[in-house]
C-alpha cells in the first residue's frame, strides 16, 4: 500500500460536497474541493446587499446531529465554529380562509391547537405521529446514509418499504389518519422541502415531520451562511484545499477509470474523484468524453426532475416581530396547485409562498431596526413551463409582494429598501442545475434508494456522487447523509496510509 495519501477531488462546495470533503480530510485523504461561484454553499449561497444577509437557499435546519459529527469526526466541536439556535415555532401555517396553525415540539399545545381544527384528529394526528417516528427509524435512522449500489440492497429493504405502504403518498398517508383538510396540507406540505409533490411522494417521507418533532427546527446564528463558513474553516484547518471560482469543464476518464480533471483549463492527476454538481451535468457534460457516462447523462436527463422556485429577497426599514420566523402561506388551492407546479403546462396563476423573517431569531442578519426577508413560491421547472423569466419574473415579483403587503406585511414595499429576485433560469444558469430544477430528481419512489443514480458510479469504479441528486436525496439531513454513505465507499476503495477510514462515522 501506498504510504501517500489519496488525492481526492471533489467537485461543487455544496453542503454535499463540503461534509464529503471533511469527512474524506478527517479521515486522511488530501481533498481539493473545485467550486465553479465565487462563494461556497451551493444551494446555501449567501448575498450581502446595502448591509443585508441574505440567505439564498436553505433555512430550516432540523438534523443537528448530522452537523455535530462531521466536526466530532475531526476532534473538534462544533460550537467553537457556529452556533445553532432553537426556532419557536417551527412554522406558522396560514390559510386564505384566515385559519392558522402555529406548531412546534409542545405536543399539549399542539394537540388543543389541533383540537380547534377537528376534536377527532388529535387521535389522528397521534397515530400519524407513530406512523412518522417508524418511518424516521427505518428510512432516516438506518438508511438514510447507507449507499443502495444493488438491488438486493432494496429488497432487504422492501419488508420495511411495505410495512410503511411505501407505494402510498404522504398526503394519502396522512388523510388516513386526519381528517380536517387544514390539518392534512399542515402535515403533508414538508415534502415541498426536498422537491417532493404529497401526492406523489412516498409515505416514508412523512419522516420529514418525525425529523422535526426529534430535534426541533434549529437556524445558525448569523445565518446559514454562518454554517457554511464553519464547514469551509474546518475543511481548510484539515488542511484541505478549496478552489473558489474553479468550474470544472471535464473529468478525464482513461480505460474505464478516472485520472483526473480539467479545471480553468488546467489538468490535475488523481485517484479518485466526486462530483456534488447537478446529476446531468456531471454524466451529461462533464464526462461527455466517456460515452457510457454521456449516454447515461442522456438517460438521467429525461427523468422526472423536482420543481423549480421563485425566490424574491428582501430588505425593509423596520422589523416585523409580530411575524413568525417561517411562515408558510397556503393560497386558495392545495391539490390543484401542486399538479400544476409539478406538471405545467403554464406558471400557475395562484401560489402558495413560505415567508422567512430570520431578524426575529437573529437580528445582525440587517442593519440596526432593519430586517431582511426572502419568500419563495414553489414554480414549475423549465421543462414543465419555460415563461421569459427575464420579463416574467419581475410581474411575479409584484404580484407576490402585494399579496404580502394584503395579508401580512403592512407598508412593505413603502418600507424596502432592498430587492432582488432568483428564478428558475437562475438555478439552471448559476448553479447548473438540469431545468433549472431546485432539488434534482423528483423523489418518487421510483426514482429514490436503488433507482437514484448509486453514490459510487456503477461503470467507473472511482467516480462517486454525492449531494441531492444521489441517494437519500435533497434538503440538508438528506445531503449530509449521501456524503456519509459516498464517503464509506471512498474510505474503502482508498483506504488513507493512516487507517484513519473508520474516522468517517
Ligand atoms: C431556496 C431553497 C430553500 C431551501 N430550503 C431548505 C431548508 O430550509 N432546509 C433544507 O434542509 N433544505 C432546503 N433546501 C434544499 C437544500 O438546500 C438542497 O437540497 C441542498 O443544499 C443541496 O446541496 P447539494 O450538496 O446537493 O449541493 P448544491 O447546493 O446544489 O451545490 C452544488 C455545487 O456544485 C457547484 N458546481 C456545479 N457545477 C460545477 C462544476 N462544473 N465545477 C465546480 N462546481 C460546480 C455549484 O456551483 C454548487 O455550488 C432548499 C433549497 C432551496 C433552493
Amino acid at each position: 500500500m501506498s504510504l501517500k495519501p489519496p488525492r481526492a477531488a471533489v467537485i461543487g462546495a455544496g453542503f454535499g460536497g463540503l461534509a464529503l470533503a471533511i469527512r474524506l480530510q478527517a479521515a486522511g485523504h488530501q481533498v481539493s474541493l473545485f467550486e465553479a461561484r465565487d462563494k461556497p454553499g451551493g444551494r446555501a449561497y449567501v448575498y450581502h446587499d446595502d448591509g443585508f444577509t441574505f440567505d439564498a437557499g436553505p433555512t430550516v435546519i432540523t438534523d443537528p446531529t448530522a452537523i455535530t459529527e462531521l466536526f466530532d469526526i475531526a476532534g473538534r466541536r462544533m460550537e467553537d465554529y457556529v452556533t445553532l439556535l432553537p426556532v419557536r415555532p417551527f412554522y406558522r401555517l396560514c390559510w386564505q380562509d384566515g385559519a392558522r396553525l402555529d406548531y412546534d415540539n409542545d405536543q399539549a399545545a399542539l394537540e388543543t391547537r389541533i383540537a380547534r381544527f377537528n376534536p377527532a384528529d388529535v387521535e389522528g394526528y397521534r397515530r400519524f405521529l407513530a406512523f412518522a417516528e417508524t418511518a424516521f427509524e427505518q428510512g432516516y435512522v438506518r438508511l438514510g446514509a447507507v449507499p443502495f449500489l444493488h438491488f438486493r440492497d432494496m429488497l432487504a429493504a422492501s419488508p420495511q418499504l411495505a410495512r410503511l405502504r411505501g407505494w402510498s403518498s404522504v398526503y394519502a398517508t396522512v388523510a388516513r389518519f386526519i381528517a380536517d383538510e387544514h390539518l392534512r396540507q399542515a402535515f403533508s406540505f414538508h415534502t415541498l422541502l426536498v422537491g417532493g409533490d404529497p401526492f406523489h411522494s412516498s409515505s416514508i417521507y412523512s419522516l420529514i415531520h418525525a425529523l422535526e418533532r426529534k430535534w426541533g427546527v434549529l437556524f445558525a446564528k448569523g445565518g446559514t451562511g454562518a454554517l457554511v463558513a464553519a464547514l469551509v474553516r474546518l475543511f481548510t484547518e484539515l488542511g484541505g484545499k478549496l478552489h473558489l471560482g474553479a468550474p470544472v469543464e471535464r473529468i478525464i476518464v482513461e480505460a474505464g477509470r478516472v485520472t483526473g480533471l480539467v479545471s480553468l483549463g488546467r489538468h490535475e492527476a488523481f485517484d479518485l474523484v466526486a462530483s456534488n454538481a447537478d446529476v446531468v451535468h456531471t454524466y451529461r457534460d462533464l464526462l461527455a468524453g466517456h460515452e457510457p457516462s454521456a449516454a447515461n447523462g442522456r438517460k438521467l436527463a429525461r427523468k422526472r426532475f423536482s420543481n423549480s422556485l421563485f425566490v424574491v429577497h428582501f430588505g425593509l426599514r423596520r422589523t416585523h416581530p409580530e411575524l413568525a420566523h417561517h411562515t408558510v402561506c397556503f393560497g386558495p388551492r392545495y391539490r390543484g396547485l401542486i399538479h400544476d407546479i409539478f406538471n405545467g403546462p403554464d406558471l400557475p396563476e395562484d401560489f402558495s409562498l413560505y415567508l422567512h423573517n430570520p431578524c426575529v431569531t437573529d437580528a445582525s442578519l440587517a442593519p440596526p431596526g432593519c430586517a431582511s426577508f426572502y419568500v419563495l413560491a414553489p414554480v414549475p421547472h423549465l421543462g414543465h413551463a419555460d415563461p421569459d423569466w427575464a420579463r416574467t419574473g419581475p410581474l411575479y415579483r409584484d404580484r407576490i409582494l402585494a399579496y404580502l403587503e394584503q395579508h401580512h406585511i403592512p407598508g412593505l414595499r413603502a418600507d424596502m429598501l432592498t430587492c432582488r429576485i432568483f428564478t428558475p433560469e437562475d438555478f439552471r444558469d448559476q448553479l447548473g442545475a438540469h431545468l433549472g430544477s431546485a432539488f434534482s430528481l423528483e423523489p418518487i419512489l421510483t426514482q429514490s434508494a436503488w433507482f437514484r443514480p448509486h453514490n459510487r458510479d456503477d461503470r467507473v469504479g472511482n467516480l462517486y456522487i454525492v449531494g441531492a441528486g444521489t441517494h437519500p436525496g435533497a434538503g440538508l439531513p438528506g445531503v449530509i447523509g449521501s456524503a456519509k454513505a459516498t464517503a464509506g465507499l471512498m474510505l474503502h476503495d482508498f483506504p488513507p496510509p493512516n487507517g484513519r477510514a473508520g474516522a468517517h462515522g
